[in-house]
């Protein structure tokens, strides 16, 4: 059946006058939905970092282990090599075992001074490694604090939402889409969450610009859709807020 625009107007209305509650109980609640989010995500980044840097300080550790085995390796050759030297035939023979000797030493050389880099780093990442828990723990006690003020909150308000918001889905099956869609997206643009909104004292009561008499008077005869020039909310009169179903 065709709506008339009195019915509409009206339908646009009582589905406002429920946002409005609802976003009235959203803001009780305030920021902290928000603030939860936040620290949940300082919490995520945070373990992640820990994680690679455990990770970073496991590869350096292994890097020591595999240079403290290449020295092992480095000094058993020497050894076998400086038996030999024993048993030399001539004096090319002797050199091609010093040399290398030679080249084993320099070897354990290298990896000890790796070793001594890997400790290094091992120190300083050990100190991130250990700055970074801290502050996780610290932004973990806050986000429990923040959530469990939330959720008291959230528990208090919570039923009068949700039967707030299936009201407001009952209402929005009363409204053509294109209304709805008009509705939403006006609803979302405005700071205050207002898409449909009153005359008061001769203006609109969601930008408070002036609206002229000749444009008033047609609003209140409901026969067309008019939107505020300034803010391009939808109009009702004064009246339909009298008129309004309590939700
Ligand atoms: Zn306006």
């Amino acid at each position: 059946m065709e709506q008339t625009v009195e019915q509409k107007l009206k339908a646009l209305y009582d589905l406002q006058t429920i946002h409005t509650k609802v976003d009235k109980i959203r803001q009780v609640r305030g920021e902290l939905p928000m603030e939860v989010s936040d620290l949940e995500d300082d919490v995520a980044g945070l373990e992640t970092r820990i994680q690679k840097i455990k990770s970073e300080l496991d590869d350096l550790e292994d890097s020591i282990v595999t240079r403290k085995n290449l020295i092992r390796d480095a000094q058993a050759n020497t050894k076998k090599y400086e038996t030999q030297l024993n048993d030399v035939k001539n004096n090319r023979e002797y050199d091609a075992i010093s040399k290398e000797i030679e080249i084993q030493g320099l070897d354990v050389q290298v990896s000890e001074k790796k070793i001594k880099e890997y400790g290094f780093e091992i120190t300083n990442k050990t100190a991130i490694y250990e700055k970074a828990v801290a502050d996780l723990e610290e932004r973990q006690k806050d986000l429990d604090v923040k959530k469990a003020e939330l959720d008291t909150i959230t528990a208090e308000t919570q039923k009068e939402e949700q039967e707030l918001v299936a009201l407001a889905d009952k209402a929005k099956e009363g409204i053509e889409e294109r209304l709805l869609i008009a509705y939403t997206r006006l609803r979302q643009n405005a700071k205050n969450g207002l898409a449909v909104v009153t005359i008061q004292r001769d203006s609109c009561s969601g930008c408070f610009n002036q609206i002229p008499p000749q444009r008033q008077s047609d609003i209140r005869q409901r026969k067309k859709i008019i939107v505020c020039e300034h803010c391009g909310r939808i109009l009702v009169d004064e009246q339909m807020a009298l008129e309004a179903e309590p939700a």
